[in-house]
């Protein structure tokens, strides 16, 4: 087994102590969460009491009042300056989210810079929360819509994007007018903490009310008081397909607003006129970039039968040469999995497709780093089927490979799996890109072509269907989910007609 040479607890303890601390963030005492990093597999700090929620829910609710009367344009004021203040302190939130979740630095600083992407979305935005004007059918009457903050939104984020997922939500729900609670993965407190620090600072630079952001940092139980809580009329949830599950049914309960963007089981076609070269290095960011720990990390090739050889043959070449190792170092471009049970779950899934008839093709051992820290080599299983284990998330860098005759064959192929966020297809013939794309096509949030399935940019909107859940944010409308819609009737004449002809003098 080939060592893996990482810096030590000790110097990832002094790294974030001085990032943190950049961003204006301090170390809550107590004992409520450990912060750990899968780099060394080891604690660094034991964080924080358990928060009261309740309170915080209050507290937010007492700054919305205030909040939602702020200009739409103003409150973009504070979140511009948030996005300087990321930009300022982009090295340090990498750092964090380095250490907290094994991100490699270019990957890290590319997180970051979504955030202040957001923000500049965000900014935009603030200047056009607009809504529509309808014709009425009565005379000297106008329609109109207008649109309106919701109130407190609450922000569960997963730990794969610690940081992003988090701006994507509050940027745009502040410039809607709504305070914000986040409830971050216990898994990444740090990477909150900071964030926060930067976003207290710009609201206090601004003098406006603290409260309209907070972070608790607390697990599923403390998060429970935000689902049940009918003064929070939005949950916007990021993680699994079971985290979901649990929730959605209680927030529906109450009829509160859920928006959630959970896991993906994300396929790209390779068609017979690929760009073979092109598709090879889509896959291979897409499958083992961020240790297959993305929400749209490839998980499935459907390649067709002429070159599936070819391809699998490309693959394993790169896969076999492909940096693994602490992502503090500059040429890693695999770092290590979350924890323990990420390695056990790839292990599980791979024994489990290798006795329903799939090949171990490459990858899938451990490289030691010494004491809990995984670092495995991303695998590739060809698949006979798509069997049951194919059809599920498994959130680390195993991709299986399947083949396929006719491109409706591959379109049903890539289909039919519970979730549905990102896709793609390798193609130079436009017929099969439009087929794609086309309602018939890839029933998918994302649908690429010629691209792999993940990296996507802010200016769309991100998200995805069925077990993905539905939500969008980020770009385009996305913005709406975070206000209310009130349609208005204004009658500017002398006369009360009624709609549809209602006779009632
Ligand atoms: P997870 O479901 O374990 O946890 C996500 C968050 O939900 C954490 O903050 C956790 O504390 C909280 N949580 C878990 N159970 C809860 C409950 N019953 N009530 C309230 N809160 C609860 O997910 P994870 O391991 O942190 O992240 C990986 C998963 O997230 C993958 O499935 C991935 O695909 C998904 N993900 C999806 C997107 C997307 O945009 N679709 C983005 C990132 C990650």
């Amino acid at each position: 087994m080939t060592t893996i040479t990482t810096p030590s607890t000790a110097e990832l303890r002094e790294l974030a102590k001085k990032s943190l601390e950049a961003c204006g963030a301090t170390i809550p005492e107590g004992t409520g969460i450990t912060a750990r990093s899968p780099i060394t597999g080891e604690s660094l700090f034991e964080l924080g009491e358990t928060p009261d929620v309740a309170a915080a829910i209050d507290r937010a609710h007492e700054a919305f009042l205030q909040w939602r009367s702020v200009p739409a344009p103003v409150r973009g004021f504070v979140v511009k300056r948030l996005g300087e203040l990321i930009a300022e302190h982009k090295q340090d939130v990498a750092n964090l989210i380095t250490i907290e979740v094994g991100k490699i630095g270019s990957e890290a600083l590319g997180e970051a810079q979504e955030m202040i992407d957001i923000c500049d979305l965000a900014v935009g935005i603030s200047r056009q929360l607009d809504g529509r004007t309808m014709p009425s059918e009565r005379p000297g009457h106008r329609l109109m819509e207008t649109w309106h903050p919701l109130g407190v939104v609450a922000v569960i984020s997963a730990f794969n994007f610690p940081a992003a997922v988090w701006s994507w939500n509050t940027a745009l729900a502040l410039v809607c007018g709504d305070a914000v609670i986040w409830k971050p993965s216990e898994t990444a407190s740090l990477t909150a903490l900071a964030c926060s620090a930067l976003l207290d600072r710009a609201l206090k630079e601004h003098g406006m009310p603290a409260g309209v952001s907070q972070v608790v940092l607390t697990d599923a139980a403390g998060a429970s008081v935000l689902v049940d809580s009918p003064k929070v009329p939005l949950v916007s949830a990021t993680g699994s397909e079971r985290m979901g599950a649990q929730i959605a049914p209680r927030i529906a309960a109450r009829f509160g607003r859920a928006l959630l963007e959970l896991g993906g089981n994300n396929a790209a076609i390779v068609a017979p006129s690929a760009d073979l070269d092109l598709a090879a290095r889509g896959i291979v960011f897409s499958a083992a970039g961020t240790a297959g720990q993305r929400c749209t990390s490839m998980r499935r090739v459907i390649a067709h039968s002429s070159l599936v050889d070819d391809l699998v043959g490309r693959l394993t070449e790169v896969y076999a040469r492909l940096p693994i190792g602490s992502p503090t170092d500059d040429g890693t471009l695999v770092g290590p999995v979350i924890n323990p049970a990420a390695y056990e779950r790839m292990q599980e899934a791979i024994e489990q497709a290798v006795a329903d008839g799939g090949e171990l093709v490459v990858g899938g051992g451990r490289r030691d780093a010494g004491g809990d820290a995984f670092y495995v080599e991303p695998a590739i299983v060809r698949m006979p089927a798509q069997t049951d284990i194919v059809r599920r998330e498994t959130f680390a860098p195993l991709l299986y490979v399947l083949e396929y005759d006719t491109i409706e064959q591959a379109i049903a192929l890539q289909n039919d799996v519970p979730q549905g966020l990102s896709s793609s297809i390798f193609t130079l013939d436009q017929r099969e890109a439009e087929q794609f794309m086309a309602a018939e096509g890839s029933d998918c949030g994302i649908v690429n072509v010629n691209i792999g399935t993940s990296g996507a940019e802010i200016g769309g909107a991100f998200g995805g269907e069925k077990t993905t859940g539905g939500g969008r944010e980020s770009g385009s409308d996305a913005w709406r989910a975070y206000m209310r819609r009130a349609t208005n009737t204004i009658n500017y004449s002398h006369d009360l007609p009624l709609a549809q002809g209602v006779n009632f003098s």
